[in-house]
């Protein structure tokens, strides 16, 4: 079974990755110059499940990406643990009810107090925190060459019309540029800085609706902005003053004497109600998009779930987080 995937982003190389495991024979189609030219192509992320209060599609994937992970190389997985710092009475509710309906084990994901998470950071910790011991760092950049390892992809190839591409299947992963969806761009910058010899004592992320990720060779990554009303990639300088500033709010000690090494900006895309679109369109075609801020552990999630679409194959995810992620749901 032949199956052209437009765009090598997350969405396309993961999807690219779970079909070839599945005896396909995927092919990728990329605008850009290079695999991952636009927002899957930062140098670090944070991968973590979207938390909500209820059981949700982000609960199921978050397994299958630690799975593809484990099967991966060249991908500077670090499962370093993270802890969602608990700052405001929502996120203590929503945390709450989470530890209750998700049902992980209490070595994967727990409430722990200020001293219990200074211990696990290696920093002296304000807040109570949600542990999630299996969260951590990658690199998506990397993430996708190894997914897309093996598989062709021909670079510097612009899609603009779908009947012209050849093959029994065709899976859009074109972020932005997936057409006939409500996808919102949100803009954002991540900062790069030089580790003190307070920030080297990190050891885990800390997530604080901004992230702090513990240092590799020197570096922090500090993260990230996001601008509703901006869909452009370039540099703005406020925006790592911007990172900086939530770091102090949460932790002074570690925020003091940072210095910027770097930047990189790209442009999420989101749907209305942030769940990816992920299932049939039409006809032989497919699609994998609105993977907003979570990316990472999303796109592995919607490749297993087309692969098995397109194979006919029984759906790893019960059918009620199919239908939350279903692209028709925007058609009720
Ligand atoms: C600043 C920032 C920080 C982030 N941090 C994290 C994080 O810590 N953890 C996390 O999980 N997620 C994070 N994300 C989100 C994550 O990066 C995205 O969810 C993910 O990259 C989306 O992948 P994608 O493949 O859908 O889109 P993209 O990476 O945008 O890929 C789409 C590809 O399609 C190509 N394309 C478009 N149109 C065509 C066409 N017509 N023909 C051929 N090719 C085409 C594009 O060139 C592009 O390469 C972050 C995002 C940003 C911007």
């Amino acid at each position: 079974m032949k199956v052209a995937i437009i765009g090598a982003g997350l969405a396309g190389t993961a999807a690219a990755w779970a079909l070839r495991q599945a005896g396909a024979e995927p092919v990728i189609y990329e605008a850009g110059p290079e695999i991952a030219p636009g927002a899957s192509g930062n140098p670090v992320g944070l991968y973590n499940p979207r938390l909500s209060a209820e059981r949700s599609f982000y609960s199921d994937a978050f397994p299958l990406a630690l799975k593809a992970f484990e099967q991966l190389r060249d991908t500077d997985w670090n499962e370093c643990g993270a802890l969602h710092l608990i700052t405001d009475d929502k996120r203590q509710k929503k945390f709450a009810d989470a530890v209750k309906s998700w049902g992980w084990p209490r070595g994967e994901m727990r409430i722990v107090n200020k001293a219990e998470a200074s211990e696990i950071a290696g920093v002296n910790v304000h807040y109570d925190a949600l542990y999630l011991a299996r969260s951590g760092v990658i690199s998506p950049k990397k993430l996708c060459r190894s997914y897309a390892t093996a598989v062709p992809v021909k670079l510097n190839t612009l899609i603009t019309n779908l009947n012209e591409v050849q093959a029994d299947a065709i899976i859009v992963a074109a972020g932005m540029a997936t057409k006939s969806l409500p996808l919102k761009a949100v803009r954002g910058q991540i900062t790069f800085v030089q580790s003190t010899a307070a920030s080297e004592r990190l050891k885990c992320n800390l997530c604080y609706g901004g992230y702090f990720s513990p240092a590799k060779r020197s570096e922090h990554a500090l993260g990230a902005t996001f601008q509703r009303w901006l869909d452009h990639d370039q540099i703005i300088g406020d925006d790592d003053y911007d990172n900086i500033a939530k770091l102090v709010r949460v932790a002074p000690e570690l925020a003091e004497g940072l210095e910027i090494t770097g930047q990189r900006a790209a442009v999420r895309t989101t749907p209305p109600d942030h769940f990816p679109v992920i299932g049939h369109l039409r006809d032989n075609i497919y699609v994998s998009a609105g993977h907003g801020s979570h990316g990472i552990v999303s796109s592995i999630a919607a490749a297993q779930i087309l692969t098995n679409m397109i194979l006919e194959r029984p759906l790893p995810f019960p059918a009620q987080a199919i239908q939350k992620v279903s692209p028709q749901r925007f058609n009720q």
